[in-house]
């Protein structure tokens, strides 16, 4: 059954392979290959073995009934991707990618409406009510036309880290507007690296099956910081506008 999953992660002595089966949507087809690289060069890697890798290891080789993998100092990380021109020709699901002009929202990661319903009732997570992650429905990527081509890479490497099973890390209203802590520079965060926390969050989430979750941190400063910035950020561009 696993098999037929859209992204399989599987381990073997050579390190930790991400294989991912997408289907892009046809306006997307300039872009593709930007999206891809971006997953790859960001999620591919050289990773130092941290206690929290090992031991994510562990689960894994536990859940899938494996020998405990050892390894040395580094784990080797490896993303394929291959593309199904239709979903329905398919026998094993894909991740739907759109690449299409988006009003209101930014690029997201989410999950068909039905299974919105129960997301938050099994994790807890406000961020589920968006995206109710499995690894047989790990979600769909919407990655807005109006992206700068210099920042795609780095946004479809993000988007792919919740296609992945990671939440996110920046201050997000779902988060209270609180990013989590020590978190700088993670790919989660800001875009710009994947780091070894993310890889063990990766390796939890595929042998749980469970969507792997920053911790929250409630402060009520920075929710009312982040409430006043949402509330007052629609006036401030219509009043720049008028101002140019
Ligand atoms: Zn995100």
């Amino acid at each position: 059954m696993r098999q037929q999953d859209p992204i399989i992660v599987s381990l073997t002595k050579e390190g930790l392979t991400i294989d991912c089966l997408f289907s892009y949507n046809r306006r997307s087809k300039e872009v593709q290959e930007t999206i891809d690289q971006g997953i790859i060069d960001h999620w591919s890697g050289h990773y130092k073995i941290t206690d929290d890798i090992k031991k994510a290891i562990m689960v894994f080789c536990e859940a899938k009934n494996m020998p405990p993998h050892d390894f040395d100092s580094h784990l080797q990380v490896h993303v394929h991707i291959r593309h199904v021109q239709r979903e329905d020709i398919s026998k094993r699901r894909t991740v739907r990618i759109y690449y299409k002009p988006s009003l209101f929202l930014p690029a997201h990661v989410a999950s068909p409406f039905y299974r919105r319903l129960w997301g938050i009732f099994k994790t807890g997570q406000i961020e589920s009510i968006g995206l109710n992650w499995s690894p047989k429905y790990p979600g769909y990527m919407v990655l807005p036309t109006q992206t700068p081509m210099r920042c795609l890479p780095h946004v479809a490497a993000h988007e792919a880290g919740h296609i992945f099973g990671l939440g996110d890390a920046y201050g997000a209203w779902y988060r209270f507007y609180e990013p989590a802590r020590d978190t700088s520079g993670y790919m989660m965060r800001d875009n710009t690296q994947v780091r070894e926390q993310e890889i063990a969050m990766l390796i939890r989430a595929h042998a749980t099956g469970r969507m792997q979750y920053f911790p929250r941190i409630f402060r009520p400063s920075s929710v009312f910081k982040g409430l006043m910035r949402a509330l007052t950020s629609p006036f401030k561009r219509i009043s720049k506008k008028r101002n140019r």
